[in-house]
């Protein structure tokens, strides 16, 4: 007599940050100074990410992902970010996308490009800013008409990250007066992408300039609410956006702080070494606690966002604000310790300045995050 099992299968278990931390110290920070001096990462690399179900873990199993909650996720993008902001923004992005369609794509968009997206095949890139400018979204000059049934899309975008790589965009245009978000694979005809390079810091993110010249698209191109991106689509993708630059700019100050204990533990000064000296535990004590701090507040916009709390806006917010400005002081003051060894080439720490720069410029700048976190200050104080 045979038995059958009738157990549903395990479904699959999330990536584990631990694992991850692992990765990143066996297989990235060996080889992350090579990356940032080739401005791209290996292919092997984007294999092994595919391996560990990094690129949409946040997915549900039905659509090729683990269900991962957003403060694992966070923890995960932190690890990441410590080993290579790079890698991270290539996370973040096609993260972005995945989570977009999932939550605002129609049935068949998601059965088409789910199973795909979280496997990384094909990359995803989001294409908002253009050369006009990023901050104020509302002079966006690309644009779509309606044609027949579709539209026709032109326009250029520029500074987008993994934009090299992509095989598919997430591209924001204007529709008459309003914005609508459109999927455009790489490869339509009109599409016209140009690797940027000599870029300050996420220099082997592969960062592309994009030009959409009379791009047809079909009406299933269209993502969301037609009109309506600008409050639905964009602004559900950048507070996810956010909360990964703040997880990873958590991950910068760790790096910035393992540096600097192993430097100061060693490197002589007068009759002890660099790490008994005030001014130089001062930084120190700053980096741990600032992290500490920034965790905390990506833990809290992760839960958050997975309660669905309309509260997850303003914590995104700040947590970015905090964590990428944190990130920009803890990598300054990690140069400052190494001295002159941390101006050198290939100097992890002058990487993790740069990078740390670009922290407090992408998914929304410092000033524009201290001018949305202003507005809510009469919410704040108001029992
Ligand atoms: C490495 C890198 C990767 C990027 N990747 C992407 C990507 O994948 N996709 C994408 O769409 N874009 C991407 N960007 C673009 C990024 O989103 C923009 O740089 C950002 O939104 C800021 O826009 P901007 O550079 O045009 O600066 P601007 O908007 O011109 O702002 C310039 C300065 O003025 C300040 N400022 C602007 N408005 C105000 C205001 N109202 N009050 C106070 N100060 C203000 C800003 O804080 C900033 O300091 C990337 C940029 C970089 C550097």
């Amino acid at each position: 007599m045979t038995t059958t099992d009738t157990r549903e299968p395990a479904p699959p278990a999330p990536p584990d940050p631990t694992r991850v931390r692992e990765f990143v110290d066996t297989e990235i920070r060996p080889r992350v100074e090579e990356y940032d001096e080739d401005e791209r990462v290996p292919d092997d690399l984007l294999r092994r990410v595919t391996e560990l179900g990094l690129w949409a873990p946040f997915l549900p199993e039905e659509h090729g992902g683990t269900g991962t909650d957003m403060v694992t996720l966070a923890r995960l993008h932190e690890e990441v970010g410590r080993g290579c902001s790079s890698l991270r923004s290539l996370l973040t992005v096609h993260g972005m996308v995945s989570w977009s369609v999932w939550r605002w794509g129609d049935q068949d968009q998601r059965d088409r490009l789910l199973p795909g997206l979280a496997a990384g095949r094909p990359l995803a890139a989001f294409c908002l800013t253009g050369p006009e400018g990023g901050s104020d979204t509302s002079v966006a000059a690309t644009s779509a008409e309606p044609d027949g049934g579709g539209w026709v899309l032109t326009g250029h975008k520029k500074w987008i990250t993994g934009g090299q790589l992509a095989g598919l965009f997430l591209v924001f245009a204007r529709t008459g007066k309003a914005m609508t978000a459109f999927l455009v694979p790489a490869d339509a005809p009109g599409v016209t992408v140009r690797p940027l390079s000599g870029i300050l810091g996420t220099r082997a993110s592969m960062l592309a300039d994009i030009r959409f010249d009379q791009v047809r698209l079909g009406p299933d191109a269209v993502l969301g609410p037609p009109g309506w991106a600008a409050a639905t689509v964009m602004t559900s993708a950048l507070d996810l956006g956010r909360l990964s630059v703040a997880s990873g700019s958590v991950g910068i100050i760790g790096a910035a702080l393992e540096a600097c204990a192993e430097v100061t533990a060693t490197r002589p000064s007068g009759d002890g070494v660099l790490a008994d000296r005030q001014l130089v535990r001062r930084m120190l004590s700053d980096m741990i606690t600032n992290r500490r701090a920034a965790r905390l507040l990506c833990a809290e916009a992760g839960r958050l966002r997975d309660t669905d709390d309309p509260g997850v806006v303003t914590a995104s917010w700040v947590a970015k604000y905090f964590a990428a400005t944190a990130a920009a002081r803890a990598a300054s003051d990690a140069v400052q310790i190494h001295g002159a060894l941390g101006c050198g080439p290939r100097s992890p720490v002058a990487r993790l300045y740069r990078d740390a720069k670009v922290m407090e410029i992408i998914e929304g700048s410092t000033e524009l995050q201290q001018t949305a976190i202003a507005d809510h200050a009469h919410r704040e104080v108001t029992p």
